[in-house]
């Protein structure tokens, strides 16, 4: 439920002291029917909306209209060209990836903002880029005049006790200290209080949404 959502995010703002401006919560529509956000979401006045998969976002755009649009899935190089309404893509996850944006960036005229998503888990899945090599990457994007780099975007590896999370949250937050960045991407329904302690600016939510 929306109301309860925004409770729990106020409480674990004030409990580590931080400010709740400075954190944005991002509604992860994916899977649900238009009545179903329009109702869980939409009619608490709340408009940044994330989708994962282009064809079905693509859908939900041509419907919803005042939106702030984020993408959140793994990204093909052939979609590119149908992102340029996304707000901010959470899932830069390679040069290539960067290339296909800035091609079509400066074909459409147009410069995407993202985030880089780095690979928490340790394990070698196509979530993201390793953390070293993220310095790498974002070096490469600022040759590039289309797409901009503002933040991390990274997963905890699933565990259903929260606490687990934190120590990948502070080493993402480590990253993006260090590389200079102001915008965090972390925690989900299952372990964003923890997130807001460690430093999120951005919590991506859908399934406690929708209870
Ligand atoms: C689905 C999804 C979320 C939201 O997950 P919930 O557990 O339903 O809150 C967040 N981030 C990404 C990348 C997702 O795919």
């Amino acid at each position: 439920m929306f109301p309860e959502v925004m409770e729990r995010i106020a409480n674990a703002s004030k409990r580590s002291g931080r400010n709740i401006e400075d954190i944005t919560l991002v509604a992860v529509t994916k899977g649900r029917s238009l009545q179903e956000i329009e109702t869980a979401v939409l009619s608490h006045g709340h408009r940044i909306l994330a989708e994962n998969r282009i064809q079905e976002w693509r859908k939900k755009a041509s419907s919803l209209k005042g939106i702030e649009w984020h993408l959140v899935g793994n990204l093909q190089r052939n979609k590119v060209k149908y992102c340029t309404e996304a707000n901010l893509i959470h899932s830069l996850n390679s040069h290539k990836l960067a290339d296909a944006l800035e091609l079509q960036g400066l074909k459409l005229n147009h410069r995407f903002r993202t985030l880089i998503e780095v690979n928490m888990t340790g394990e070698a899945t196509k979530l993201g880029i390793e953390p070293e090599n993220a310095a790498a990457l974002l070096d490469y994007t600022r040759t590039l005049k289309h797409v901009s780099v503002e933040g991390l975007m990274g997963m905890a590896p699933f565990n259903p006790n929260p606490e687990m999370s934190r120590a990948s949250f502070q080493r993402l937050r480590k990253l993006c200290n260090e590389l200079g960045l102001s915008v965090l991407s972390m925690g989900m329904s299952g372990d964003f209080e923890v997130a807001i302690e460690e430093g999120a600016t951005i919590v991506r939510i859908g399934s406690s949404l929708f209870l």
